[in-house]
């Protein structure tokens, strides 16, 4: 049973997590709003539809993953105005929204979606787009447990770790939370590695001694912002795919909001927030995040 699943967003994350779920067994029935995104897909079999509701009528199990809340409101509201089967969500169906949004739009949809019997987890993942190909990556649901057994193995086809975080919205907290770390240590890794390439040291060397010492973090072993250092990162194609600055951007606006709310201080990851945000408004928007490396260089003094 369930062996259609239906995939809404194939972007970067996407299109590896669709495939995926292909290649071990599952037929998709797939949206996406620019048609160029879903070519891939195709080619491996899979049905393009032309609206996010048709996608809903065809498979109780829903992936959306999408670049922010309001665009998976605009998904989620039409799926449920039109009641199954005028081309609409079936009862009982599982709307599994891997998309980085606010607590709180999850939780307006877990409302919407309760009302036509329906049930939205929050699921959004770490680890990239490395892990979204190699099926490596991690889930963080927030939700009903009963439905969160019910997805569990289907999420395992795409990730290692499938975490049930606790009710509705509580996978975006966890979510939120990593990623505010990541942008901060992203930082942190591209100003060390910048003032100890201008103070002479070879960049290879630093991360070495970095990367076996205490300073070690995912952002200077895996992800290394200088170019060269890691092998088949973005940095080493000119800051081309991987996580958008936008996105990260995005993150750190969601962790503001939610630190606002819950009265919590986070001046680093305010000021994180801050550069990322002037990243965007000097062109670097569509690169990838370990683009600050080079943003930090074009401020040099000297
Ligand atoms: P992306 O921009 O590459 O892909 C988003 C896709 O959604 C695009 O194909 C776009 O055309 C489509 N889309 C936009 N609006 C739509 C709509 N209304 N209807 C249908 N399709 C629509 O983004 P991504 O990098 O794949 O990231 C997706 C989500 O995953 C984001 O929330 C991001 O924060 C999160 N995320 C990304 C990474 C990463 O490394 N890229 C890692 C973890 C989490």
């Amino acid at each position: 049973a369930d062996k259609t699943i239906g995939f809404i967003g194939l972007g970067n994350m996407g299109t590896h997590m669709a495939r995926n779920l292909m290649v071990k067994g599952h037929s998709l029935v797939v949206y996406d709003i620019q048609s160029a995104s879903t070519v891939h897909l195709e080619k491996l079999g899979a049905r393009v539809v032309p609206t996010p509701a048709e996608v809903a009528s065809e498979a109780t199990r829903i992936i959306t993953m999408l670049p922010a809340g309001p665009h998976s409101s605009c998904i989620i509201d039409p799926v449920f105005s039109n009641p199954f089967p005028n081309r609409g969500a079936q009862p009982n169906s599982i709307f599994i929204d891997s998309s980085t949004i606010d607590s709180d739009t999850s939780k307006e949809m877990a409302n919407v979606a309760k009302t036509k019997d329906c049930t939205y987890l929050d699921s959004p993942v770490s680890g990239g787009v490395a892990a979204a190909k190699s099926g490596t990556l991690t889930f963080m649901v927030g939700g009903p447990e009963r439905q969160f057994r019910e997805i569990q193995p289907l999420l395992l086809k795409m990730g290692s770790k499938v975490v049930h975080c606790g009710p509705t919205g509580a996978g975006q907290a966890a979510k939120i939370c990593n990623n505010m770390l990541l942008g901060i240590c992203m930082i942190g890794t591209a100003e060390t590695m910048n003032l100890g390439i201008k103070m002479g040291l070879d960049p290879h060397l630093l991360a070495s001694i970095i990367n076996s010492s205490s300073g070690r973090c995912w952002s200077s072993e895996m992800y290394n912002p200088v170019p060269g250092v890691v092998d088949k990162v973005p940095a080493s194609r000119n800051y081309e795919g991987g996580f958008g600055t936008f996105l990260m951007a995005k993150d750190l606006g969601l962790a503001q909001t939610a630190a606002s709310g819950s009265g919590s201080s986070i001046p680093l990851g305010g000021l994180a927030y801050q550069i990322y945000q002037m990243m965007c408004s000097k062109g670097f928007s569509g690169k990838d995040f370990s683009a600050v490396f080079q943003f930090l260089q074009e401020k040099e003094t000297k």
